[in-house]
């Protein structure tokens, strides 16, 4: 029997950290990573998909700033809904090719993820984006009302990265998925938009996690598994010392007391053990965090995978 599945795909599988990556290269890692989610449809699956743009927004901003005295700069709330309509067609072209000769209906959906206005990540802006900078470039950029700080490479633009609220255009998700469609949403988080005194919305200078966007939206769409795919095959306890321990299946007391011990980075780990205890503490089912190659065997679709296929937290 088929499971409702929301993928979220990481933006550093698709491109370096620091976002040089070619087109090529790009297209390249979607088709990838479109392979696996082909190979979950096929399975009788009903996939929903949602991805990272940290890379791809870097290179945007990298734009805005060195062709600001030609064009004027875009704000971060455009990057974003850029970085959907891209990768978007990225991954519809390559979903279509890896289910061909299957007749494929994908389709995705520019979608916004309401925050607080009054979010405290506005006062204290600390998610850092883009490139390092000399400390010459950063004054500048400071000038023009942008925040940065030093860190151990150089200087970065850091900016707010407010708690998402509601993915707004979930409705419009479900009708198409409901019709039929593998559909792609939330991408990087979602557009941030605040809603206005008149009950409008207006785009924010932000960004959203989107891991934890992904886990309202697989909420919201009433997925039953959240898997968040990534670059490595699981949180990892002690990570980087030499008492590493992989964490396989988990239950929520378990994984709330290593996330208490500080043993998952924020902005890195951190956001996919939070989204994983959000989805499930909620009422989802399941959650994974594993990479590409073994959603299947996490999901249960093969059998007889060794070892650690990915860290399973279940209700
Ligand atoms: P994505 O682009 O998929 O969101 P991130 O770079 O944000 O990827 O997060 C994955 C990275 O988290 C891994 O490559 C790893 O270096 C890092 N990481 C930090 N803490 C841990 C941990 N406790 N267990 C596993 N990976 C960790
Ligand atoms: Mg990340």
């Amino acid at each position: 029997m088929g499971e409702r599945v929301l993928i979220a795909l990481g933006g550093n599988a698709m491109t370096s950290p620091e976002g040089s990556a070619s087109p090529e290269d790009q297209r390249l890692a979607v088709e990838q990573a479109m392979a696996h989610a082909a190979a979950l449809i096929r399975a009788g699956h009903e996939v929903m998909l949602t991805h990272g743009n940290g890379p791809q927004v870097g290179n945007i901003l990298l734009k805005n700033q060195l062709a600001a005295h030609v064009v004027p700069p875009v704000p971060l709330d455009w990057c974003v809904a850029q970085t959907q309509g891209t990768i978007g067609t990225l991954m519809m072209n390559a979903l279509e090719r890896a289910l061909a000769p299957l007749p494929a209906k994908v389709a995705a959906v520019v979608t916004r993820t309401l925050v607080d206005r009054d979010d405290h990540a506005f006062a204290d802006p600390v998610k850092p984006i883009g490139q390092y900078f000399p400390e010459d470039d950063a004054r500048r950029f400071e000038k023009l009302g942008q925040t940065w700080k030093r860190f151990e490479r150089g200087w970065r633009r850091v900016v707010a990265s407010p708690e998402p609220i509601e993915i707004l255009d979930a409705d419009a998700a479900i009708a198409l998925m409901e019709a039929g469609y593998t559909v792609v949403a939330s991408g990087g988080g979602g557009v941030p938009v605040v809603r206005t005194p008149d009950g409008t919305l207006d785009g924010v200078e932000a960004v959203i996690d989107k891991d934890l966007a992904a886990a309202v939206l697989a909420r919201a769409v009433r997925a039953t598994a959240l898997v968040i795919a990534t670059d490595v095959p699981g949180a990892v306890a002690g990570f980087g010392t030499p008492t590493a321990r992989p964490i396989g299946r988990v239950g929520v007391g378990e994984l709330r007391l290593l996330q208490a011990a500080g043993h998952f980075a924020s902005g890195s780990m951190g956001p996919k053990v939070e989204a994983a205890l959000r989805f499930v503490g909620d009422g989802g089912r399941r959650a994974v965090i594993t990479s590409l190659e073994h959603i299947g065997a996490a999901l249960g679709e093969t059998t007889g995978a060794t070892g650690i296929i990915g860290t399973i937290l279940e209700r």
